[in-house]
């Protein structure tokens, strides 16, 4: 079995959907790659951003509910999600998210990288750490951020756990992650790849209690599997190390398993194909809503209910 090569994407709750747009888009400079429907949910949207095509490891997706309440993080959830800069972006961000009105924290140094914080309106926790090894897979030059400054895709995600060992056994168990650094209670997990989104940091919280998910909570982070193949691989072995991992379900443009790690956090791994081409050309992604063959039917009704956005 392949090791992971990183993270596919990043799912989270948000409440005002053109707020959530506004930010990504057009602050971020992430291109909305897929408009659709939440599939248990489909009155409410399910947009996604990334590079120009979305590929896997710059994938940040939301499920916006206009109303939901606002998240509380705790133990159990993803902590922070983290972007890759170059080396000579961190002055143009800091100026760009002051200019747009975004409060960014002193620029903090992390295993001798510098990084920026920042939370997106929901007030979810994001980070932009300094990495020239991580590169666009494809820059968006339809995008407001030049091609020097612009986000690299995911750096990768810091996961609060009352208890670090646990889920360290089953990133390097399972998932062929490898130990690579540790600073306090912080412990840094490499996948074996030079692809983006290759880290995970465990930290370690003792005696704080779980979250509660709402607005601003990351709900779920996704790792790659090449193919339907390799996906089936991993869960006969996170079956086999004890975990309660579910059937593939297909989520159109990937193929997913899910289950929770030791510490609560929802894992997913998530096929790189079909990907966001198969029903959109690479020009008109995210302009259309779209919807899978079995909500077709109530497009009407849908769209009626569904808020516009302005892109
Ligand atoms: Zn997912």
């Amino acid at each position: 079995m392949q090791p992971i090569s990183g993270i596919h994407h990043i799912t989270a709750i948000a409440s005002d959907p053109q707020a959530n747009v506004d930010f990504y888009h057009k602050v971020l400079g992430q291109r909305l790659v897929k408009t659709t429907v939440n599939f248990d949910d489909p009155g409410t949207y399910h947009l996604y951003y990334g590079d120009e095509t979305g590929s896997p490891g710059t994938i940040m997706t939301f499920f916006p509910w206009p109303h939901a309440r606002r998240g509380v993080v705790g133990n159990g959830e993803i902590g922070a999600s983290a972007y890759a800069i170059g080396a000579g972006s961190v002055g143009y961000w800091q100026e760009r998210l002051q200019q747009y009105g975004v409060h960014t924290g002193d620029v903090e140094t992390r295993f001798g990288a510098e990084v920026i914080t920042l939370r997106d309106p929901d007030g979810m926790a994001l980070e932009l750490v300094v990495n020239d090894a991580v590169h666009t897979p494809r820059y968006w030059a339809g995008g407001p951020v030049p091609e020097e400054h612009a986000l690299r895709g995911f750096f990768g995600v810091t996961l609060f756990e009352s208890r670090a060992a646990p889920t360290g056994q089953l990133l390097t168990g399972q998932m062929g992650y490898r130990l690579v650094d540790q600073e306090g209670d912080r412990w840094r997990y490499r996948a074996d790849s030079s692809a983006g989104g290759g880290i995970v940091d465990v930290l370690e919280r003792p005696g704080i209690g779980f979250g509660r998910m709402g607005a601003g909570s990351v709900h779920h982070v996704a790792f790659r599997a090449r193919h339907d193949a390799e996906e089936l691989e991993y869960q006969a072995a996170i079956r086999a190390a004890g975990f309660d991992v579910t059937p593939v379900r297909d989520r159109q443009y990937f193929h997913s398993i899910y289950w929770r790690e030791p510490g609560g956090v929802l894992f997913e791994i998530a096929t790189d194909p079909p990907g966001f081409t198969w029903d959109e050309s690479v020009a008109d992604l995210g302009t259309g809503l779209k919807l899978p063959p079995w909500l077709e039917d109530r497009r009407g009704e849908l769209l009626g209910v569904l808020p516009v956005l302005q892109v």
